[in-house]
């Protein structure tokens, strides 16, 4: 039976952990460019996007929407590079099962791997690149492309269904993260959603928002192959 589908993966927390270089990425250049970073020890980034994080850590510490906007070029100019000198000192992990997974849907026929992630597109790379990924991945959509999650199944399946010249529909759309804002987002264009318990969501929580694949990781990445690839 031929297929055709797009996978769209999340990267944090779904392919690896960073060590929370991210994280101090991001702290560093607020403090650089804004003076403060706010809450962001303990503000939830899980199923955010980079500039949707940056907003709501500014306005909850009373910085004007002005004053955010003007500067989040430069912003965002000075987190790749703390990104960059972040990762080569963290504990970077791979999490289980994950090279298994993309090396064998690469070499599915009919199948399309991309990324959805609210990562902006230089950082997601940035990161795909320290750990050897980014040969895995033809397409993606960034949080660059819109700060709303929920927005980016659909530019997902334009870019792609340009891209591969191919019609996408929501079920031939599958999309795989590690919180519920990816499993919710999945909805707006009625895709399946693979949802994993690596990053911080517990798979007790994940359930509850009913994904129709729950792993708690991808080491039986076999089993994830067939979630899908189903029909
Ligand atoms: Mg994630």
């Amino acid at each position: 039976m031929k297929i055709c589908r797009l996978a769209l993966f999340d990267i944090d927390g779904t392919l690896l952990s960073t060590g929370g270089a991210g994280r101090r990425a991001i702290k560093e250049a607020l403090v650089e460019v804004y003076g403060t970073c706010g809450s962001a020890d303990n503000f939830p980034f899980g199923g955010k996007t980079d500039p949707q994080i940056v907003r709501e850590l500014l306005l909850e510490e009373g910085v004007s929407e002005d004053v955010v906007e003007r500067n989040l070029d430069l912003f965002f100019a000075r987190y790749l590079r703390r990104l960059r000198q972040q990762l080569s000192r963290s504990q970077l992990r791979l999490y289980p099962g994950v090279k298994e997974l993309l090396s064998t849907l690469a070499e599915t026929e009919g199948m399309f791997l991309g990324l959805l992630t609210g990562n902006i597109k230089e950082g997601a790379w940035i990161k795909l690149r320290a750990f050897q990924l980014g040969k895995f991945f033809r397409m993606g959509v960034y949080g660059d492309d819109s700060a709303d999650r929920y927005k980016l199944p659909r530019i997902a399946v334009e870019r792609a269904s340009k891209q591969f010249k191919k019609t996408f529909q929501g079920r031939d759309v599958v999309i795989i993260g590690d919180t519920l804002h990816d499993i919710r987002c999945a909805s707006s264009i009625g895709a399946r959603t693979v949802a994993v318990a690596t990053g911080w969501t517990s798979l007790t929580q994940l359930r509850k928002h009913k994904p129709d694949f729950l792993f708690p990781d991808f080491s039986d990445y076999q089993e994830v192959v067939k979630a899908i690839t189903a029909e």
